[in-house]
């Protein structure tokens, strides 16, 4: 078979790939992306998009219930038309395929829809649904094959089938109760939008909390907006075994007591796509965790070989694949001698859509303290904020972390209405390097989410 030559080969068309691959290919390089049949990656087909879609539609449920409230009539009581539901989801995910589709086409780029395996340095063999196969190699090669839901070997849990991230989208009914395994971020925006939509769940979390990563403050809080939804939340809790019988699922837990439910969900973590793509043959190593091994400038262990987003261990999410895209493309256009741009020290901030939702940028205050650093907090409830109380939203909590004696601002975890957006605001000052005061004395639009943050760093809520 006759190997095709590419200046760059991207193998996976994730978020940090198909960027660079577009790029590249306009700039007039010769590229090739392999994608096994994502257009667009996990992000826009089975992941951030869909799930947002889902929890808009969550939130206005629960808003509409909430009608009278705020003096509008809607007769009927409003529910779920989960065909709709799917069918918005579907258009919102398809539009944006369509339009990456289009994008990957116009680029110049050839886009080769198959499975690619490594065969030799710089090498993958493409194969597609036919049976046809290519050969293909690159001067610089990309891996960007993200990560796929883990089934964790509990016993009878694959037996019965469970639910992941991805089959739970395709649902044709929503469930009359659902046993969700695992309290990190997906499992809890499942949780979420599943209650808001009338499913009774429980959440089975081995440790002692939900979001591990949080404050205690801040998981408890998280715990007891998604209670008032009516999630039965167990901490500390191990299944030991899974079994589906008639139309039940039961989960035995290690205390002895059995969760039961309709379907089960299972959100323990996620593993990456390399078992099967043969990069011993390439010379390209992996981590004990399957992850593909790499540098600060994201170069894996075999020469022109790069890696990117989730595969490749970079924070999960999709902007910071996106900004190993800009890295990669740094490092690619380095000539000899030139300084490469590093993953180190890069300020990656995240958000848990649960309602209210979480925004996280910097330091939690247990990682602040962990690291030795002197710091002053600040605490304050949502309710505390005129936008607020016009929008109804008053639940949650909102705290920062800054530096006694610097001033420097560590780290925020806002829960709360469109914490989201007002995330974005507070990593902009830390980038900018601001002190406190600086973002407490600006002057921010009023009546706005963002302006609470003066009201956060006041002395009213900031320690002494
Ligand atoms: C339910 C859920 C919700 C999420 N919500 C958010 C969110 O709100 N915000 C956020 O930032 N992140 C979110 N994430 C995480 C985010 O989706 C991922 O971090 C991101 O998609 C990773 O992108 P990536 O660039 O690593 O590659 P991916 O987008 O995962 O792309 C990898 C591509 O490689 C292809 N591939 C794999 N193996 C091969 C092969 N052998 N040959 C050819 N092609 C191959 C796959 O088909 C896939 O298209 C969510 C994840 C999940 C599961």
């Amino acid at each position: 078979m006759e190997t095709e030559e590419f200046d760059l080969l991207v193998v996976g068309g994730g978020k940090a790939g198909k960027s660079l691959a577009m790029d590249l290919a306009a700039a007039g390089q010769r590229v090739a992306m392999v994608e096994r049949g994502m257009i667009g990656g996990t992000c826009i087909n089975v992941a951030c998009i869909p799930t947002k879609t889902l929890v808009n539609s969550a939130r206005l449920l629960a808003l509409t219930r909430r009608a009278a409230e705020f003096g509008i009539t809607v007769p009927g009581s409003p529910a779920i038309d989960l065909d709709r539901l799917r069918d918005r989801k579907q258009d919102v995910v398809g539009t944006m395929v369509a339009g990456q589709r289009k994008s990957f086409l116009a680029s110049g780029m050839e886009l080769v829809i198959g499975e690619a395996r490594f065969t030799g340095p710089r090498t993958v063999v493409v194969t597609d649904d036919a049976g046809t196969r290519r050969t293909l190699s690159g001067t610089n090669v990309v891996v960007n094959t993200g990560m796929v839901p883990q089934v964790p070997d509990i016993d009878g849990l694959r037996a019965a089938d469970p639910l992941t991230s991805t089959s739970i989208l395709a649902l044709a009914a929503l469930p009359e109760s659902i046993a969700i395994l695992g309290g990190g971020y997906i499992g809890c925006e499942f949780a979420s939008m599943l209650a808001i939509m009338g499913v009774k769940v429980t959440i089975i979390q081995r440790g002692p909390a939900l979001l591990p990563r949080e404050d205690a403050d801040v998981s408890a809080a998280v715990t007891a907006a998604l209670e008032a939804d009516g999630v039965s939340v167990r901490l500390g809790a191990a299944a030991v075994s899974v079994a589906r019988n008639n139309g039940t699922v039961a989960v035995s837990l290690a205390d002895g007591t059995t969760v039961e439910a309709a379907d089960i969900l299972v959100a323990v973590g996620r593993e990456p796509v390399t078992g099967a793509l043969g990069l011993e043959a390439a010379g390209v190593e992996l981590s004990a965790k399957g992850l593909v091994t790499v540098d600060e400038f994201l170069r894996t262990t075999a020469e022109g070989v790069w890696a990117a987003g989730d595969v490749a261990g970079s924070p999960q999410f999709t902007h910071a694949s996106w900004n190993d895209y800009r890295i990669l493309k740094a490092n690619l256009a380095a000539g000899p001698g030139t300084q490469l741009r590093s993953t180190r020290d890069r300020l990656v901030p995240y958000c848990v859509f649960t309602t209210p939702e979480l925004g996280r940028v910097g330091f939690s205050e247990e990682e602040a303290r962990a690291t030795g650093l002197e710091v002053r907090v600040a605490r304050m409830p949502v309710s505390a904020i005129p936008r607020a109380r016009t929008v109804g939203q008053l639940d949650g909590l909102w705290k920062a972390v800054v530096e006694r004696g610097t001033d420097r601002i560590l780290g925020v975890s806002l829960l709360g209405h469109e914490s989201s957006e007002v995330i974005a605001v507070v990593q902009m000052a830390m980038l900018g390097g601001l002190a406190y005061q600086q973002l407490r004395d600006a002057v921010i639009a009023h009546p706005t989410m963002a302006e609470g943050l003066q009201l956060l760093f006041s002395d009213a809520f900031l320690e002494q």
